[in-house]
């Protein structure tokens, strides 16, 4: 998602500027994605370069926390970072190395990339056990088949706590 705004960066301090967002993909990492991003990014001019902004909703594809199916998650990403030019359009001011670390830049052909910015905080507000659905009845834990294609031949699993008391059951018995 690269924008120029070689225009947005000549402009006096103060002035704002309006961007759509929409991407229909946008990979996150090794196995998670976005979907359908629609939002909204103000500019607005500052000293040092542009503050950015964002406010947008999507799709995260990511895998089931229980069947490893995949599981889709709508999130809002919402965040304000300011981006600094390399190099200054209009004083020609180059960015200190100190600047570069510390803020998202805009590279020497005045491309501003929202790119990592959205996969940082797609991350952040990305469920950390994403579910293919709410009910989803998980793996089997002694035979590993997907239990919302059906029951296994394994004998019923019970709950925790049936278990928990099962074994009290049993230590009663055993203690006798
Ligand atoms: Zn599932
Ligand atoms: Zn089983």
């Amino acid at each position: 998602m690269r924008f120029r705004v070689s225009q947005e960066l000549r402009q006096p301090f103060g002035t704002e500027f309006d961007l759509e967002l929409r991407q229909r993909r946008l990979f996150l990492d090794d196995d998670a994605a976005l979907k359908d991003l629609e939002g909204r990014a103000v500019l607005l001019r500052t000293d040092r370069g542009l503050l950015v902004s964002v406010r947008a909703r999507a799709q995260v594809l990511g895998s089931c926390s229980r069947c490893l199916s995949p599981a889709e998650s709508a999130i809002e990403i919402d965040f304000q970072e300011e981006f600094i030019p390399v190099v200054d359009p209009v004083s020609g001011k180059h960015i200190t190395a100190e600047e570069s670390e510390a803020s998202f830049v805009i590279d020497e052909n005045l491309m501003l990339d929202l790119g990592e910015p959205l996969r940082q905080y797609a991350l952040m507000s990305s469920p950390s056990k994403p579910l293919c659905r709410p009910d989803c009845a998980g793996l089997c834990p002694t035979c590993g088949a997907n239990l919302n294609e059906g029951p296994c031949p394994c004998p019923p699993q019970s709950d925790d706590r049936w278990q928990a008391l099962a074994a009290l059951n049993t230590k009663d018995r055993e203690g006798r």
